[in-house]
């Protein structure tokens, strides 16, 4: 009985050497602070982590919005999560305008899943909509990968005109 027991209680490990069950994400620094990134291949259109938050009706949603609660997620006509608490691993992923996830609402639930191959080290990204761009990024300049090379070409521009003249 003794060996069953030691047997059951092994760790059976996944194709990619990581014990069944282990996350294959964490939360890491990232260039605008924390971020979520992949410790293990993540394949094309793999589930990756559900958005964790008490649901709250539109009403709430809009109070804690207006107090400053930028983890409002809708999913429904009806309902919206606030995924602000921090056991809600998901609120760790940053907004990119060049993401390799996207959100999708699964039977009420929200959840990320890889749009790309996504490979260990990566940050794990999704874009966070035209709304919430518009209202929270935008008017502090988006601080994505994309953005930030947009950026540096277009200062880069005008020296290689002066340059030449
Ligand atoms: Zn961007």
């Amino acid at each position: 009985m003794g060996k069953e027991a030691r047997k059951v209680s092994r760790k059976p490990r996944t194709p990619n050497g990581k014990p069944r069950g282990e996350k294959p994400y964490r939360v890491g620094r990232s260039h605008t602070g924390l971020g979520l990134f992949a410790t293990a291949p993540i394949a094309k259109a793999a589930f990756i982590v559900a958005y964790r938050g008490r649901r709250v009706s539109h009403a709430q949603a809009e109070r804690l919005e207006a107090r400053g609660n930028r983890y409002i997620f809708e999913i429904n006509a009806r309902w919206s999560l606030d995924g602000s608490s921090r056991r809600n691993i998901a609120r760790y992923a940053n907004h990119s305008c060049r993401p390799n996830a996207e959100s999708d609402v699964v039977m009420g639930n929200m959840i990320l899943r890889a749009i790309k191959a996504i490979k260990p080290g990566d940050e794990i990204t999704y874009d966070y909509g035209e709304e919430y761009v518009a209202l929270f990024i935008a008017p502090v300049g988006c601080k994505c990968v994309k953005c930030l090379e947009k950026r540096r070409k277009s200062r880069r521009a005008p020296r290689a005109v002066r340059a030449k003249g």
